[in-house]
């Protein structure tokens, strides 16, 4: 596995790979299953594995939580080589960004809701970073996780503008044992807002459950009082939408895929997650 921190490193490291056979997962570290799970689907499927670790700063829009991000690179090595990727991209926020990055990307809709409309600027920066990246590394395939459901629909929407698009593999959801999501921000968690939060992945769980009996926006409110419920949680938005277009669903027979998508406060630490419905 080579590490390289530039971008005339990754380029000499790719210099005689067939970019047909690349295969590529963003990340910004603190690694957990969940990436590695993306690093191993993208082994089965391609020849050369390249996985990114930055902590793009254009994607946050509160100064704490950029500072609180959880970094770990030499743990990040030892997990990376250990799950067979062939090149680790770490550039420093300098390398990404010699100038500041002033694109402004349109995506309609699909970032007016949800996370779009509660971190304001968030998917610009994803947009930003990503495209940087697919032209730094110029995958055939990039893989993302189901746990940023909003984001695999946004980076869809942005390599339709480019010329050359990674084909975007989306990956299922890796949980902890309780079904909590993985995710890097678990570990700044209390203890006590750890023991609360598998609370969000089974009120969406017994959300699905009533669809027979409830409208989706019956079961909105079901889930996010059933989440509510506990102290220590507190919901941001639960919205059950088009799987594609991400718009509210009013009955369940309107979409032929249906998602239930979730952000909520556990204290400082801000969890999201999501469920199919339909
Ligand atoms: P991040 O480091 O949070 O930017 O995540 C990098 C990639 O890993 C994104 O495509 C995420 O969706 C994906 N990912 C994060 N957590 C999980 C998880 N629990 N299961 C599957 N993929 C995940």
């Amino acid at each position: 596995m080579k590490t390289v921190r530039t971008r005339a490193e990754l380029e000499q490291s790719l210099g005689g790979v067939d970019r047909k056979r690349v295969g590529f997962v963003p990340t910004m570290g603190a690694l957990h299953a969940g990436h590695l799970s993306l690093v191993k689907r993208a082994k089965e499927e391609c020849g050369t594995v390249v996985v990114s670790v930055f902590v793009n700063p254009t994607q946050f829009n509160d100064p704490k939580d950029l500072e609180n991000y959880p970094r770990d690179e030499k743990r990040d090595l030892e997990l990376l080589g250990e799950a067979g990727a062939d090149v680790v991209f770490m550039p420093g926020v300098a390398e990404m960004y010699p100038e500041p990055d002033t694109r402004v990307f349109e995506f309609g809709e699909l970032d007016k809701v949800m996370e779009g409309a509660t971190r304001p600027g968030h998917f610009n920066g994803v947009a930003q970073v990503v495209s940087k990246l697919f032209a730094m590394v110029r995958p055939a395939k990039a893989f993302f996780g189901e746990k940023d459901f909003q984001q695999i629909a946004i980076v869809k929407a942005m390599v339709e503008g480019l010329d050359e698009k990674p084909e975007i593999v989306p990956c299922p959801i890796v949980r902890e044992a309780d079904g909590l999501a993985m995710s890097s921000r678990n570990t700044l968690l209390t203890p006590e807002h750890r023991a609360a939060a598998p609370k969000i992945y089974k009120a969406m769980s017994e959300g699905v459950g009533k669809m027979g009996e409830m409208t989706p926006a019956e079961v909105e409110r079901f889930v996010m009082d059933t989440i509510n419920s506990e102290p220590l949680l507190e919901v941001i938005y639960f919205k059950i939408v088009d799987a594609l277009t991400l718009k509210p669903v009013e009955n369940w027979a309107d979409s032929v895929a249906i998602q239930g998508c979730a952000a909520v406060r556990a204290g400082e630490v801000r969890l999201i997650d999501n469920i199919r419905f339909v």
